[in-house]
């Protein structure tokens, strides 16, 4: 199965507990443009490379477009399509004024010098700024992008159109960033799990926790649950998986990390194991926070743990989602999971607007609200519905779309 096809398998469950008519369905989900373009680079040797960007605008019913841009190799129309559209959903979840987009350029950025990354990210935006801006799509960081890439996407947009930092979000602290944005889908997974154990019944003394992933989600996410007292067991990434059933040192592997390029490669204070096993370890919180589709119908039935929380964008397929909700393994769904990062985003976009700095406190506590009303609206309609977090998100999400779409009269919006 394709990313597209299995967002809207989950689409459509939450569609019919709605009762939505095809139609409607049709005008939810299919997104509203679509753009490829050609991205060509002048090597540092002299060379021309060209690359293919994307940006996909799914839906601006209820506010600007709001997503972030990847870049690695597998980025493809499908793939950004169906992050488009869970971008959507996830603004609407949070109930944040925005729609949902989508872009990326397939490329492996660890393959380009600093100076070349500079120059595709520049004539990037010179393909794609004229669909960008503050009050119709604001681009953000995602997989292969950082604060690098924001502070060069708002230079070379301004060329065009002048001042005006919310044309992107993302952007480091020095230059119209928010403080805690870096940290923010972390901490947003950790207050999650907080939440949810809490609902449960349980203590986070008592919660063994899983990691995939230690980078920007998976670190501070990483970071946030050992400040509060989870036992964090395992983590991975690229180099491998590291665990200690008696609790992992935490702040130790940040500094090896932060030391070593953001790889956890050579970290001597725990058992190394081969990356994939982390997924399979016996634990009672997995988060995965690496990449997409990593628990498929052939991994599934090994899963040992009792709770996931989605920190990575789309890592169950759909087939095996199925086997956990028929297994009783609660799934806090990404679209609900890791949305602090597009708050964050939002608070930043707010303060570019008013020419305001917000402090560090104030986003988190602002984070806080924003994320815990969502969790509870979720949790309640799951209850309501009788339907599991992820249908729930979901529903709550086309509803809010819905109603928006309706307002603007079904053919206008
Ligand atoms: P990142 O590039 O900072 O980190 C990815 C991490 O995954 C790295 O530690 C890498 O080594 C690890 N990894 C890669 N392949 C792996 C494998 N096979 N096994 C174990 N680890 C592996 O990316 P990120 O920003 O942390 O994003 C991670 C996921 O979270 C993505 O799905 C992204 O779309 C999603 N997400 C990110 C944000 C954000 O604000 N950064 C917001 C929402 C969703």
């Amino acid at each position: 199965m394709k990313a597209f096809a299995a967002t809207e398998l989950y689409f459509n469950e939450a569609a019919d507990h709605l009762q939505l008519p095809q139609w409607l369905r049709v005008l939810l989900l299919a997104p509203k443009r679509e753009v490829q373009v050609q991205v060509p680079l002048e090597m540092d040797d002299g060379s021309i490379q060209t690359f293919v960007g994307y940006r996909v605008q799914h839906d601006n019913s209820r506010g600007p477009m709001k997503g972030g841009l990847r870049y690695h190799p597998s980025v493809d129309l499908d793939e950004v399509r169906a992050l488009a559209s869970l971008m959507t959903w996830k603004t609407a979840v949070v109930d944040l004024p925005y729609g949902g987009a989508k872009g990326g350029i397939a490329v492996d950025p660890k393959k380009l010098s600093r100076k070349e990354l500079e120059r595709l990210t520049r004539s990037f935006v010179d393909q794609i700024h004229d669909i960008i801006g503050p009050d119709t799509d604001i681009p953000a960081p995602d997989m292969g992008t950082g604060f690098a890439e924001m502070a060069w996407i708002r230079n070379q947009w301004e060329k065009y159109h002048g001042f005006n930092p919310a044309v992107i979000t993302g952007k480091p602290v020095e230059e119209y960033g928010a403080k805690g944005r870096e940290e923010a889908t972390g901490r947003g997974v950790g207050i999650m799990a907080t939440k949810l154990l809490k609902r449960i019944g349980r203590k986070p003394e008592n919660c063994r926790v899983a990691i995939q992933g230690f980078g920007n989600v998976g670190s501070h996410a990483a970071k946030y649950l050992h400040e509060s007292a989870f036992v964090v067991i395992a983590v991975s990434d690229v180099s491998g998986a590291y665990y200690n059933p008696e609790g992992l040192n935490i702040p130790d592997m940040l500094r090896h990390s932060l030391n070593n390029r953001g790889s956890l490669e050579g970290y001597q204070g725990a058992q190394k194991l081969p990356a994939d096993d982390l997924l399979l370890l016996d634990c009672d919180l997995l988060v995965p926070a690496a990449l997409g589709g990593v628990i498929t119908e052939e991994n599934v039935s090994k899963i040992k743990a009792k709770l996931i929380i989605e920190g990575a964008n789309g890592p169950i397929w759909p087939e095996a989602d199925k086997v956990l909700n028929d297994r009783r393994i609660m799934v806090l769904p990404d679209i609900l999971a890791n949305a602090g990062g597009v708050t964050v985003s939002y608070f930043e976009w707010v303060q570019n607007r008013q020419h305001y700095r917000w402090s560090l406190d104030r986003v988190r506590q602002e984070l806080d609200h924003t994320l815990s009303e969502a969790f509870e609206q979720v949790w309640q309609e799951s209850i309501k519905s009788q339907v599991s977090l992820r249908t729930a998100a979901f529903m709550l999400a086309i509803r809010r779309v819905h109603r928006a779409t309706e307002l603007a009269g079904f053919a206008n919006s």
